[in-house]
């Protein structure tokens, strides 16, 4: 399916994300170098934003953290012997053409039609390759067909998973943040992976209007109460909180900060 229809003001989100990557990308001490996200960026055209607020300056850092700590999260899961790797809101993440993945692993990436397309014609044009078996898979995951056409896709529940669920519960009532979750749960075997961000309240961002086209689209998700949902429903569940990756990546932070990372292993439906 292609579409050109323009970008969402959630999609557009996306567009940040990859600014922030291109410019940790340029650094000479990057913790991750994504050579495509500044042709995102620039194919675009959108306003490349003003002077950063203070939590513009925090949420940057928490994207530069998380995008290195998520790389390492998912490099450690196919190292573990998991070949299925699924992205649900995959936006313009690059990790299929960027990692060194073992032969073998299928990765699939879900988001919304527009994004996928925008991407696509981008990662086309610069004859971009993917270093592993990669599935682009256009869904609405508030719909719920996104399960079937994840196994007609090829995706296979009864292998191990390794989830990766970036930026996306924040933009999520409550109610549909359980209802993805679940799903991802019910389509994972024991021993499967995940990895998402640590659930927050959404008045952290109050007072910086600079990012105010991403906080005001923040809904909460199942804020801070995602980690122990996540240990009701099956999942052994470990927090990474920003000062600990901050040193551990030597990559002093913009302040006082609740905000970190969980990753889970799955033990099967309680
Ligand atoms: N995970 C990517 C990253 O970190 O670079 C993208 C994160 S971006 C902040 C949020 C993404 O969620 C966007 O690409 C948007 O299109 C996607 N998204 C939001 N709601 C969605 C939905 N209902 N179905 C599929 N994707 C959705």
């Amino acid at each position: 399916m292609t579409t050109s229809e323009p970008l969402s003001a959630v999609s557009r989100t996306a567009i940040s994300v990859a600014r922030v990557r291109a410019l940790e990308s340029e650094r000479p001490d990057g913790l991750f170098h994504d050579p495509y996200a500044a042709a995102f960026v620039a194919a675009s055209g959108y306003p490349t934003g003003g002077q950063p607020g203070p939590f513009a300056l925090k949420l940057a850092h928490h994207t530069v953290l998380r995008t290195r700590f998520y790389d390492d999260s998912l490099l450690a899961a196919v190292a573990a012997g998991c070949r299925q790797v699924v992205l649900p809101a995959a936006g313009l993440d690059t990790r299929a053409y960027r990692l060194d993945w073992p032969s073998g692993v299928r990765l699939y990436e879900l988001d919304l039609p527009p994004v996928l397309d925008f991407k696509s014609r981008v990662l086309d044009g610069l004859d971009a390759r993917p270093r592993c078996i990669r599935t682009a898979l256009p869904v609405d995951l508030l719909d719920a067909d996104w399960p079937d056409r994840l196994i007609e896709a090829g995706f296979d529940p009864g292998e191990r998973t390794a989830w990766l669920v970036e930026g996306l519960l924040m933009y999520l009532s409550a109610e549909q943040a359980a209802t993805l979750l679940r799903t991802v749960g019910q389509l994972s075997m024991s021993g499967s992976w995940l990895t998402l961000e640590r659930g927050r309240n959404p008045s952290v961002a109050a007072g910086d209007p600079s990012v105010d086209h991403i906080t005001s689209l923040w809904r909460g998700g199942l804020g801070p109460a995602l980690g122990d949902w996540l240990g009701r429903h099956g999942w052994q569940v470990e927090t990474h909180l920003i000062p600990a990756l901050s040193a551990r990546y030597n990559r002093p932070g913009a302040g006082p900060t609740q905000g970190g990372f969980h990753t889970a292993t799955y033990a099967g439906a309680p």
